[in-house]
């Protein structure tokens, strides 16, 4: 068991720290204002490899491993405290992910340079208005009709429709194939019969989230992930990925809101001392200290089930990674979300204002509480299907 950082993994998270430090949070404030993050900050990421950073460098990423791109993950999560670029980030890196490994090889020449430049925007589709949770009974349809796949139905909620129209690109999308089981297709949003909706969120504002509709949108047989009929577990593999950055954001979130924290309460005074003498203070530090603590460590290790399994193709040890990633999707979101809350009561009056702007990581990660990459609730299932067996799912 190896517990240290290899001296390229401390560099590259140094350099991460560093355009977290220099770039994101002086922009944050803006993207969260205007509603998109702003194109250079795209190319400074693109410049520094953070775009779909595990995608091999033949395509134009650097070929990370989870580990890194989870160590790069905390950064941009601590860097822009609104999650905006740390769903970008980490949308780009699970998806990308998957579009290497499934994709096919004129897919990939075709789109991934322009993915790892940020000249084009990759997401995920599944929820649909009817629902995100119960993906199996998702309505949207792949009828194959020759060289191409016609899609019909509707997705909901889903992150970056507007920056795919904007910059180009589209979303992995699952549905129903005909003849049983799910095709996972790459859909270009800027595609004849699609419509696009962009919804009012309440925080990452950086990020949109929209509905796109198909009314028999025609999508080449190239953009087809994985095997026809078959998309279902490479959709599952993807969200293994990215469940285990988005905990990875949220690690570095939570740092920054202790961080905040621990500089407030050394230096506020009440009754004739430093609030950090108070034990209720202390001890609430120290208690929320130890969970994140926890929680980065559980991250890291579900990264490295990652790199030592899933991202190899390796599903032997497909219970332990679940196991891992779910759990740490459980707690992650929960406990940057605490954190926060808890470093903005120790402001008082102050936390609650725009200026000390504790408001947005809230706003931010409570997108994660609710449901985005998959509920809290589907987390506990998802381990309760481990340690009981399938027998215990509470559905069909
Ligand atoms: C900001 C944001 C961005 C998002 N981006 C994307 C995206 O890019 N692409 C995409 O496809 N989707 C995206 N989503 C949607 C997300 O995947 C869904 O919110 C999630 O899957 C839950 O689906 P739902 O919202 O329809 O809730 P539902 O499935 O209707 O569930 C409602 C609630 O009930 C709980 N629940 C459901 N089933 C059970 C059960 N069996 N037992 C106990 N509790 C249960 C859920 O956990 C949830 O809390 C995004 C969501 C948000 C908030």
């Amino acid at each position: 068991m190896e517990f240290r950082l290899s001296d390229e993994e401390r560099a590259f998270q140094e350099a991460a720290r560093r355009f977290g430090d220099r770039v994101l949070r002086p922009h944050e404030r803006q993207i969260d204002a205007d509603g998109r993050i702003p194109p250079e900050v795209l190319a400074a990421m693109a410049e520094l490899g953070l775009l779909a950073m595990p995608v091999p460098e033949a395509y134009g990423g650097m070929g990370a491993s989870a580990v890194l791109t989870e160590l790069a993950a905390e950064e941009v999560g601590r860097g822009d405290f609104s999650m905006a670029t740390a769903v970008f980030f980490l949308l780009e890196a699970g998806w990308g992910h998957i579009l290497a490994r499934h994709g096919t090889e004129e897919a990939k020449q075709e789109l991934l340079p322009a993915v790892t430049a940020g000249r084009a925007f990759l997401g995920i589709a599944t929820t649909e208005p009817t629902g995100g949770s119960d993906l199996a009974n998702l309505r949207t349809t792949a009828r194959r009709d020759g060289d191409r796949f016609l899609l019909r139905g509707e997705k909901a909620f889903v992150s970056g429709v507007e920056e795919a129209k904007r910059l180009g690109g589209g979303h992995l999308t699952l549905a129903k194939a005909d003849g049983g089981g799910f095709d996972f297709l790459y859909v270009p949003t800027r595609t004849d019969g699609i419509t696009t909706q962009r919804f009012e969120n309440m925080g990452r504002m950086g990020i949109s989230t929209g509905g796109l509709s198909y009314a028999d949108a025609a999508v080449p047989a190239k953009y087809l992930i994985g095997s026809e009929r078959r998309g279902f577990d490479c959709a599952m593999e993807g969200f293994s990925v990215a469940r285990t950055f988005v905990s990875a954001a949220c690690v570095g979130a939570a740092e920054r809101a202790l961080e905040t924290g621990i500089a407030y309460i050394r230096e506020r005074r009440a009754f004739g001392q430093p609030l950090g003498k108070f034990e209720a203070i202390q001890f609430e530090l120290v208690d929320l200290y130890t969970q994140v603590e926890a929680v980065k460590w559980q991250c890291r290790r579900a990264a490295w089930l990652l790199d030592e399994y899933t991202l190899k193709g390796d599903a032997t040890h497909r219970s332990e990674v679940d196991l891992a990633v779910a759990a740490v999707k459980l707690t992650a979101p929960q406990v940057a979300f605490e954190a926060v809350k808890r470093v903005m009561m120790w402001f008082g009056a102050a936390g609650y204002t725009k200026e000390v702007g504790l408001e947005l990581g809230l706003r931010g990660i409570m997108s994660y509480l609710v449901g985005a990459e998959g509920g809290l609730n589907i987390m506990r299932i998802i381990l309760g299907r481990e340690l009981l067996g399938k027998e215990f799912v509470p559905y069909k």
